[in-house]
């Protein structure tokens, strides 16, 4: 887009939202360029990805469906955003379209809540920080928590991207929480789903109505298919007692045998183990020392009765030892981790992510069983050290000798996430090509080991969309062209091609 055609769309969302929300400078165009926490090859001096030339704030549907329309009439993308953070530029414009970065901040607001529903409705661009401190007010929460870069992280990105974490365990995926929807579709037109279907009906209290589940087809869209503009979600009461436990196993086994049945027992709200043998050297380092060089599992367990609190943390205790397992003081470790308990049990583990991948890294998650969790992790090491002068810029940047892996058993409904980082120098060019190769192949490898990837796919989808059973992908891009012939909203997105948005 040259100057005059940017100074044009930028009259035409002024006319619409009104100049004041409105960007088009240099220095707000790069700002947007690139994701928070930078995942580094995501970032602007990256072949891929680019700029927006526009930045837009709007405050309702209303003027989603205007802007939506302005790009259609122009050809120019739309690519709405939360907090910008979800590491695969899913948020960010590819360098050869630009577009428009509508960014839904502003669309904070916790709109109703009603006891009776058990339920909230809230706008997208709230942070998770914001609605828990709305919603602590009044006793209660949304169950799941956010994911682990949950300060930064809107609601409507969440969604989008398909979220998990925090509190997975026992509620699921952030999509599994979720009731009906408002979405400004690439047409233009305002829709909602759900209980909301029915004219006669005020309420937003149940996902499903006849025909198939429409909510579905928005969640994890990475934005592809509208824009959400309202959400409502299921609530949950805060748990008057509640306790983070961390317990040590003789090895990798035990430790996911007992991860597994805790929580398919329903015992646990979170789940979080290491195996000390697939750790990054320098978290050996503190670690080892302090826990004797063994797998670390750690847990929250919460209860709204006293009772059932004190016979869950029984039951744990009892599994634990069943499997050869000790409970060691939880509060060193933590605080050796930097990671800090809240006292609802939820981990503030921000700290813990900066610290451990460090602002040159480029992490990439998977999702297996829990009990393909080892075949990953052990595939995934033999490669990176097949692989490792590919490392050889980055590491002396983390102060690390050896590759970087950080292996998470995350427990979540039975399944686990690992999370490889490729730290990059870049200061040369080579470094950040080979690492990228590296990248790559650790994505195939984690595809051909089992995994699959659910979350944060964002523009970064050959690995999935190269091992899709046949029609999967045409099935989405035939969707796709029905809600958005032209191919505006986030183009290049989760794999379905750019071939209308010439
Ligand atoms: C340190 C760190 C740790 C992380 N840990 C986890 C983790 O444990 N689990 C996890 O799942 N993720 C994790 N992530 C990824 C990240 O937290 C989530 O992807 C993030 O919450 C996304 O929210 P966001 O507001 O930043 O979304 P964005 O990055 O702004 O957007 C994400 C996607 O959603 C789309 N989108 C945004 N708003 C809307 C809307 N209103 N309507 C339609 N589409 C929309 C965007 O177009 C984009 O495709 C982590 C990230 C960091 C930096």
């Amino acid at each position: 887009m040259n100057d005059l055609e940017r100074r044009s769309i930028a009259e035409g969302l002024a006319a619409i939202v009104g100049p004041r929300y409105v960007r088009a400078d240099d220095v707000t165009r790069w700002a947007y360029a690139i994701e928070d926490f930078g995942g580094a090859f995501f970032h602007p001096l990256s072949p891929e990805y680019g700029p927006p030339d526009v930045v837009v704030k709007p405050h309702t549907a209303g003027e989603i469906s205007e802007i939506v329309k302005l790009a259609n009439k122009h050809r120019v993308p739309v690519i709405a955003r939360g907090g910008g953070e979800d590491m695969t530029a899913a948020a960010t414009p590819l360098k050869d379209l630009g577009g428009i970065i509508l960014d839904t901040t502003d669309m904070n607001k916790v709109l109703d809540y009603q006891e009776g529903l058990n339920a909230v409705r809230f706008q997208p661009g709230i942070r998770w920080g914001e609605l828990h401190h709305e919603l602590a007010r009044k006793g209660i929460t949304t169950g799941v928590r956010g994911p682990h870069g949950f300060l930064g992280g809107t609601l409507g990105g969440g969604i989008g991207g398909n979220c998990f974490s925090m509190n997975s365990p026992k509620y699921g995926w952030v999509n599994e929480n979720v009731l009906t929807l408002q979405v400004v579709l690439p047409n233009g037109d305002i829709i909602e789903t759900g209980s909301l279907t029915n004219t006669q009906v005020k309420d937003w209290y149940y996902r499903y109505c006849y025909g198939p589940d429409m909510v579905g087809i928005f969640l994890g869209s990475a934005g592809a298919f509208g824009v959400i503009t309202e959400v409502s979600m299921k609530t949950y009461p805060i748990p008057e007692f509640s306790d983070t436990l961390l317990y040590i196993f003789p090895d990798t086994d035990a430790q996911v045998n007992f991860m597994f049945k805790v929580e398919w027992y329903g015992y646990v709200t979170e789940l979080w183990g290491i195996a000390y043998y697939a750790l990054h050297d320098s978290l050996k380092k503190i670690v080892g020392p302090l826990l004797g060089e063994k797998d670390i599992v750690a847990l929250t367990t919460e209860a709204h009765h006293k009772g059932i609190f004190r016979e869950q943390k029984k039951a744990i205790a009892a599994i634990a030892r069943e499997f050869g397992g000790a409970e060691v003081p939880v509060q060193g470790f933590m605080r050796a981790l930097n990671l800090s308990v809240v006292d609802t049990g939820e981990w503030a583990a921000g700290g813990m992510y900066g610290k451990v991948m460090g602002p040159n890294d480029n992490c990439t998650c998977s999702i297996a069983p829990l009990h393909q969790w080892r075949k990953v992790v052990d595939s995934t090491l033999a490669l990176m050290e097949k692989n490792k002068d590919a490392l050889s810029g980055g590491l002396p940047l983390i102060g690390a000798q050896h590759f970087y892996i950080f292996p998470q058993l995350l427990g979540s409904r039975g399944v686990c996430q690992s999370v490889v980082s490729t730290p990059v120098d870049f200061s040369q060019d080579r470094n950040v090509q080979r690492a990228r190769e590296l990248y790559d192949l650790v994505m195939e490898n984690y595809m051909d080991t089992g995994t699959v990837a659910l979350y944060r796919i964002g523009k970064e989808s050959k690995y999935l969309t190269e091992r899709s059973r046949p029609g999967y992908i045409s099935f989405m891009k035939a969707i796709k062209k029905a809600l958005d012939p032209k191919n505006i909203m986030n183009p290049g997105v989760l794999g379905l091609g750019l071939e209308d948005a010439e």
